[in-house]
């Protein structure tokens, strides 16, 4: 499978391209508006046909690249049926998959962060794969403290549709604000420290509750773009 990780320095997001390398089919997780250009240009490049383009959720610190690759592209544009996106061509439930070439990606309904989080799992001949946006970072979690977040969801979000993955899943992240790139299910149980295994929900709660952090800079701006498939009102 061609999987390119690529990063907003602004916003710390990461966006992933992945695609098929024989049918040339390609899905795009998480695209900023800012980086339309690049990434329109490495689909040019790997010869990809875009199919779906797909938000993890409703982002609050950037605009989705969504709409305008879905209307240059002819791609299908795909956000969680509980995220309240009326503009998005499909609205995905807990268990869905959708195809791109040979390979199969299930949702996962991973709410906590935002009430409409989704997780995006691909199982390869040889690994598994796992999208969680802000629901699970490399040593850490997405905030609860806005967009409906609730951190006793995101608790039993991670522990019931993450967790119980295989050991060995990779995590490929929403964002990263420590230089990390991925990580693994096995990893994060151990080594999170808001939510490896030892970290009881009440602990959880607490920890979330307790983190008091400024909202992001570009949210009046963002919301309500993101809800528009990142349309912006002038
Ligand atoms: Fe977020």
């Amino acid at each position: 499978m061609i999987l390119k990780q690529l990063f907003d320095h602004n916003t710390s997001t990461y966006t992933y391209l992945l695609a098929d390398p024989v049918s040339k089919e390609a899905v795009i997780i998480d695209p900023v508006l800012e980086h339309f250009e690049r990434d329109s240009k490495l689909l040019g490049e790997l010869g990809l046909t875009l199919t779906f383009v797909l938000d993890t959720h409703v982002h609050a610190d950037h605009i989705t690249g969504s709409g305008k690759l879905r209307n240059t592209f002819g791609a299908l544009s795909v956000v969680s049926s509980a995220a309240g996106v009326q503009c998005a061509d499909i609205s995905i439930e807990d268990g869905e998959v959708l195809h791109f070439g040979s390979y199969t990606l299930e949702a996962r309904h991973t709410p906590g962060h935002t009430s409409g989080c989704v997780s995006f799992v691909v199982t390869t001949a040889s690994q598994t794969l796992a999208f969680t946006g802000d629901t699970l970072l490399v040593r850490g979690t997405g905030r609860t403290d806005f967009q409906q977040g609730d951190p006793k969801e995101l608790y039993h979000s991670i522990r019931h549709q993450l967790f119980t993955l295989p050991d060995n899943t990779v995590i490929y992240p929403g964002h990263d604000y420590k230089g990390h790139s991925t990580s693994t299910v096995g990893e994060e149980k151990m080594f999170n420290p808001r939510i490896r295994l030892e970290v009881k929900e009440d602990r959880f709660i607490e920890i979330m509750n307790g983190l008091n952090l400024a909202n992001p800079k570009f949210m009046d701006v963002a919301l309500p773009a993101n809800l528009s498939c990142g349309a912006i009102a002038v």
